[in-house]
């Protein structure tokens, strides 16, 4: 378990902070410009912000946090986390609220709800829980904070930080309006979290918080125990001064009358037989080496595996052999991929995680054609893995077989309408075929679907200048209409927000 804050992460935090009144002053939100612009946020902040302005500002920080080299772009760890907090957003008070969980490259103890309903999840949280429960318990618990609305209605025991916070995701909401595509903006995620970690809820809201999520956890079947026990463990390491649970236990004050709340609540119920599911196993190891800061950190980590590994049996075993292979994948170290994944796969053990990464190792030592036929047998297998589709996409295209990438990318589009990465790949393939107008327009689809929304109209010119056709001018022109009717609202919003 990692015991510090990561020097990167500690110089993110010193970046983050410069930048929020580096945000405040950016000549792309002149309305944010000057301290005068302040009192009338505070105004504001005081009111509830409406849910639909909420969302808008939560999908504007997205725009910038998937550029953040600290947003882990992984489907299977995507997928993964978004189940659970499916599971227990079906039992959420009231039901029917948007969820995206996503994992962040960071070895500190931490996950953080951000507006609109995302949520980031720190590598190094889920490394450091020791049950499936414990992991869905911090979730439930963000959800709680979510279902409750509490950094809409402002639930800070802070208020000066509630309103630098809305200025700076107004800030966010007003640079991806005009293109989003600086460099400056790109480093959001450790923003939110410095936000995050200034911004301590109040004990009536983290109370809130945990009573909703604890309700989840039970109606989803998880072990309610593994939430006392996971925040037991935060609050412990706190009072020792220990660095990994610090900023969590900040944001999210462990009182005594809190963790006293649980312990009652988890008795009253009867003995939950949860058992951690597989995929559980395989993402732990996979983020025990993403989170690894630097060679030595990495080395360490496989080093760390291996061990754990000999030590251990069954799924539990395949799991660490398959963490360290993806971590000799990760030093571009085929020979000791290949050994690491044997070991993994011993016995004929199969996992979709485990395919993909066999994947991976094929086209790392350059076998691209090997790759496509390993990663169609993996889709065959399961069907319903999406990931391993793209993974038939990917190798096709390092293949060189881009008419077969494009039918595979249509056919995953059709079923997966909304993952923007696949009409990125679309793309890709269509501009290698020179395929003008197809690669424009599916940029565009992927403009849209990351809500970089100026540069989706951006291409869509390009390509209406450059189409001959008159049936597919007139497709243009509508999805022209379509994609600038949504850049009129967007600004309608801001607008309306600047009036107040
Ligand atoms: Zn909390």
């Amino acid at each position: 378990m990692p015991s510090r804050q990561t020097p990167s992460l500690r110089l993110r935090r010193t970046v983050a902070a410069a930048l929020i009144p580096l945000l405040l002053a950016t000549p792309l939100a002149p309305a944010f410009a000057q301290p005068a612009g302040l009192p009338d946020l505070g105004e504001m902040s005081a009111q509830d912000l409406s849910p639909l302005l909420e969302q808008r500002l939560g999908r504007a920080i997205m725009v910038e946090s998937r550029r953040d080299p600290a947003y882990i772009d992984d489907l299977d760890l995507r997928a993964y986390l978004n189940r659970i907090a499916q599971k227990l957003v079906a039992y959420a008070p009231g039901g029917g609220i948007d969820i995206e969980v996503f994992p962040v490259r960071d070895g500190s103890v931490n996950a953080f709800a951000m507006p609109g309903g995302f949520i980031g999840v720190n590598a190094g949280l889920v490394t450091s829980t020791r049950t499936e429960s414990e992991l869905a318990g911090v979730v439930a618990h963000e959800i709680g904070h979510v279902v409750q609305r509490h950094i809409a209605r402002g639930l800070s025991a802070q208020k000066d930080t509630m309103v630098i916070m809305l200025a700076s995701l107004l800030a966010a909401l007003a640079a991806s309006q005009a293109g989003g595509q600086g460099p400056e903006a790109a480093l959001v995620i450790g923003q939110a979290m410095a936000v995050d970690s200034q911004m301590t809820f109040s004990r009536a809201a983290e109370r809130e918080a945990d009573r909703t999520g604890f309700s989840m956890l039970q109606g989803a079947g998880f072990d309610p125990a593994g939430m006392v026990s996971f925040f037991g463990r935060m609050a412990q390491m706190s009072s020792l001064n220990e660095g990994t649970g610090q900023v969590f236990a900040r944001s999210h004050p462990l009182s005594l009358e809190r963790m006293s709340d649980m312990q009652n609540r988890a008795r009253e119920l009867s003995a939950s037989h949860y058992v951690d599911s597989i995929d559980y196993l395989y993402v732990r190891a996979k983020l025990r080496v993403l989170q690894a800061d630097g060679v030595n950190a990495l080395l360490e980590a496989i080093r760390a595996l291996g061990y754990q590994a000999e030590e251990s049996k069954g799924t539990a075993r395949s799991a660490a052999f398959y963490g360290a292979a993806v971590g000799w994948v990760l030093r571009k170290d085929a020979a000791q991929a290949q050994a690491a994944y044997a070991k993994a796969t011993a016995g004929g053990v199969e996992h979709p995680m485990l395919a993909r990464l066999g994947v991976e190792i094929a086209l790392l030592e350059n076998r691209p054609d090997d790759a496509v036929k390993l990663a169609q047998a993996a889709h065959a297998r399961w069907p319903d893995q999406h990931s391993l589709g793209l993974a038939v996409a990917q190798s096709l295209q390092r293949a060189n077989r881009h008419e077969e990438a494009i039918v595979e990318l249509n056919k995953l589009a059709s079923a997966w309408s909304d993952e923007p990465r696949i009409y990125q790949m679309l793309a890709d393939s269509h501009a290698k075929l020179r395929h003008l107008i197809p690669e424009k327009r599916n940029l565009a689809e992927y403009y849209r679907r990351v809500g970089a929304l100026p540069a989706a109209v951006e291409v869509l010119q390009q390509a209406r200048i450059a189409s001959k056709d008159f049936y597919e001018q007139s497709s243009i022109d509508a999805a022209l209409t379509d994609v600038k009717r949504e850049v009129d609202d967007e600004r309608e919003l801001l607008q309306q927000f600047r009036k107040n």
